[in-house]
This record gives structure tokens, C-alpha cells and sequence, in this order.
């Protein structure tokens, strides 16, 4: 009996496999022509200061649009092009494109908001990264202190002297720099002196289920805490309920990004958003 079962498990574990990996195999084919075909977007997510209900920031978050399997999420093809090193072509496209966005905004008389992007480890392996930088802040003419840059704590576990020299050039420039995820990888505390950061985004993971979850909530509460202390600003991600946001409210947590504020969304929506700059949920 035990035979059959093995080998029932071993035939749906082979169709899966081949499911999965054939999807690969076609996320991977096509993403070498995303770029050209123009098939890669970007979406913005505000965030949002707890405190005064002010939108405070936006992210941008890659898309590809497929044409036959729909919006594919960077969960599913990002680690593909850090291992085919596309993540460095797609990675200055998204630059530009987001300078190009903020600059046009300001043009348009909007107020000023800064946007975060997501750097990912293997773009720090290219030499240029500093002088690629550079050049598209100069060729789009924006204000460096309308970007931030999001790394995760990974980084920290490789490369660590070359990253740090990075990421002071990063702050001359005078860009910001953000931890992403920050509680989801495996690193000492000990870089979170060492690097020249800004913020610590704490990953939701944390705050699902804040409320009711006493290990979630220490651990949220360690976290603003320790930051605080360190002279970082706070951001929590993935709110999705009001209650969430009143118990970070009440941990002292700076901004939230989530659900609860708003998905991310194509840069017409986001626009709304400059509009009415105090969220009215203060007064609920
Ligand atoms: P991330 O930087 O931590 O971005 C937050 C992710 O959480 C986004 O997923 C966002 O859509 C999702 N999210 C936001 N609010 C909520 C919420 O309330 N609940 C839940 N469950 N999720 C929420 P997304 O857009 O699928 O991106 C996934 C990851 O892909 C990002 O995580 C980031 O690590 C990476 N990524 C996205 N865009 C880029 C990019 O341009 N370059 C690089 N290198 N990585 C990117
Ligand atoms: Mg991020
Ligand atoms: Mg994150
Ligand atoms: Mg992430």
C-alpha cells in the first residue's frame, strides 16, 4: 500500500512540477522581450502619515503585463531576472521611468511627494550603478530628495564593505534609503548602525493580525522602539484593516502602506491623491 501511495504522490508531484516548470520556462522566454515589446509597467502605492493623515510617499511597484497570462506580480518573475542579470536593464528602466513620472508631476504644479523604489541585491554588483544613477537624475532633471531607494536586509549578509561604500554615495547624492521587509531575512542587527538609512519598513508579515497576535505585537513594538532609538522613521506594511492601523498608531509607528489605504495603482490614480492631501480618518 505504501508503494502505491508513493508512487500516486510521485506522479502528482511530477504533473506539478512540470506545471510549474513550464510556466517558468514561459515567464523566462518571454521576459527577455518584455522590455522591447513595451509590456512592463509600473504601479504607485501611497503611504501615509499616521499622525497627520497625510500622504506622505508612494512606491512603485514593477508590472508586467503579459498577454496572455494577465499582470504577472514581481513575487513571480523578479528572482528570474536577478539570475539572468536582466534585473539590471529593467531596474535603470524603472529609474527613469519614475523620475520621468515625479518630474512630470511637479511640471504640473502637484506638490512634491517622494517615491521609493525597490534596488535588489544584483544591481549592486554592477560597477556603474552609482554613475547610472546619476546620469538619469541629471538627463530627467529631478530633485534627488524626491527618491528613495528600498533595500532588503539580504544584502547585508554578501558584499558587505562594497554596498556600504554604495550606499553613502546613495546619501552624498541625496537620495534616501529605506530597509525593506525588514524582520522577513536572516541578519544581524549590527548593519542597522553601520548603514546610512533612513527608514525601516517593518514587513507584514508582522502586522497581519497585530491586533490579536501578542508575538506580532512585541515584536512590532520592539521594532518601532529599537528604530526610533536609532533615529529611523517607521513605515508598516501591508495595513490592510483600520484596527491595524490604530494599534501601529498606538505603538508610535511614523506611516503605514496597505490595503486599508489604498492598492497600488496606475499613475492616473495616484493623482487623486494629491488632491486631498488629509485623510479624514482622523476624525472617524
Ligand atoms: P515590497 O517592496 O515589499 O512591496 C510590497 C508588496 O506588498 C507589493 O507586492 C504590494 O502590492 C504588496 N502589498 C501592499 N499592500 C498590501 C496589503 O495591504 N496586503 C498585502 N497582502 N500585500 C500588500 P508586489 O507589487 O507584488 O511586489 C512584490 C515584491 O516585488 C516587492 O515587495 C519588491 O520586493 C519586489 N519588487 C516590486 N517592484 C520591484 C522593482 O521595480 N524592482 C525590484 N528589484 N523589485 C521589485
Ligand atoms: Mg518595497
Ligand atoms: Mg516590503
Ligand atoms: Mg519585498
Amino acid at each position: 500500500y505504501r508503494a502505491k501511495e508513493q508512487s500516486n504522490n510521485y506522479q502528482l508531484y511530477t504533473s506539478n512540477m512540470n506545471a510549474t516548470f513550464y510556466r517558468k520556462m514561459k515567464l523566462e522566454n518571454g521576459l527577455r522581450k518584455a522590455m522591447e515589446k513595451d509590456q512592463l509597467r509600473i504601479v504607485y502605492q501611497p503611504q501615509m502619515d499616521i499622525r497627520t493623515g497625510q500622504i506622505n510617499g508612494i512606491e512603485a511597484l514593477l508590472r508586467w503585463q503579459h498577454p496572455e497570462m494577465g499582470m504577472v506580480s514581481p513575487n513571480e518573475f523578479i528572482q528570474i531576472v536577478e539570475e539572468n542579470g536582466q534585473i539590471v536593464e529593467i531596474g535603470e528602466w524603472v529609474l527613469r521611468k519614475v523620475c520621468e513620472q515625479n518630474k512630470a508631476w511637479q511640471s504640473a504644479g502637484y506638490p512634491p511627494l517622494k517615491c521609493a523604489i525597490n534596488l535588489s541585491p544584483r544591481q549592486f554588483k554592477n560597477k556603474n550603478l552609482i554613475e547610472t544613477v546619476k546620469q538619469i537624475l541629471k538627463e530627467t532633471e529631478l530633485d534627488p530628495s524626491y527618491l528613495c531607494f528600498e533595500i532588503t536586509e539580504n544584502i547585508s549578509i554578501h558584499q558587505i564593505e562594497s554596498v556600504l561604500t554604495v550606499l553613502h554615495d546613495f546619501k552624498e547624492i541625496g537620495l534616501e534609503l529605506a530597509i525593506d521587509d525588514f524582520g522577513k531575512g536572516h541578519s544581524a542587527l549590527s548593519y542597522l548602525k553601520k548603514y546610512p538609512i533612513d527608514t525601516l519598513k517593518i514587513d507584514k508579515c508582522f502586522v497581519q493580525g497585530i491586533e490579536m497576535d501578542r508575538g506580532n505585537a512585541s515584536i512590532a513594538k520592539a521594532v518601532i522602539d529599537m528604530a526610533h532609538g536609532l533615529g529611523l522613521r517607521v513605515i508598516a506594511e501591508g495595513v490592510e484593516t483600520e484596527d491595524q492601523l490604530a494599534f501601529l498608531k498606538d505603538l508610535h509607528c511614523d506611516s503605514i502602506q496597505g490595503y486599508w489605504l489604498s492598492r497600488p495603482l496606475p499613475p492616473e490614480g495616484i493623482e487623486s491623491f494629491f488632491g486631498d492631501e488629509l485623510i479624514p480618518f482622523l476624525d472617524r
